[in-house]
């Protein structure tokens, strides 16, 4: 399992400077109850699930292609005190652009970081040969905001 802090130092350079040019359209963050099993197996208890869901564009890509390319994105906080996103807690982190499909999703995963949602599963020999556990600029940029409001 990673925390967020784990997974932006994680990051490459070149991803986090093009980190610059994006733009959160919106951000709210929401609850959810789980329901899994104690760690004695015994009985079900309720685990709440703090995400921060945000629908994010990148401004070169705009200017690229002339018109704007939303992607929905999440980062979800799964245990620690308060389920707080940046404060050190275990995260799932998800991305709807093809960099998190063919390069984070699979290492991610590998690290309980991420749910195989977009790829097929299949390791990343040419573009993440080392699957190293780094995100996606549009998380990067959601992730840094993140800690730095201490959501
Ligand atoms: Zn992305």
């Amino acid at each position: 399992m990673l925390n967020l802090k784990q997974i932006l130092a994680s990051t490459p350079r070149d991803v986090r400077q093009r980190s610059k040019n994006v733009v959160i359209i919106e951000a709210r963050l929401a609850y959810r109850v789980r329901r899994i099993l104690n760690s004695k197996k015994t009985k079900l208890i309720s685990v709440p699930l703090r995400t921060l869901y945000a629908t994010i564009y990148d401004r070169e890509t705009a200017k690229e292609l002339g018109k704007i390319r939303r992607h929905k994105l999440y980062i979800r906080a799964i245990d620690g005190p308060a389920h707080k996103l940046s404060a050190g807690n275990h995260v799932v982190v998800s991305c709807s652009c093809e960099n998190f499909l063919y390069v984070d999703e699979v290492a991610l995963n590998k690290k309980d970081a991420a749910n195989i949602r977009y790829s097929n599963a299949k390791l990343p020999v040419e573009t993440n040969p080392l699957m190293v556990p780094q995100c996606c600029k549009h998380l990067f940029r959601l992730g840094s905001s993140v800690i730095l409001k201490g959501m």
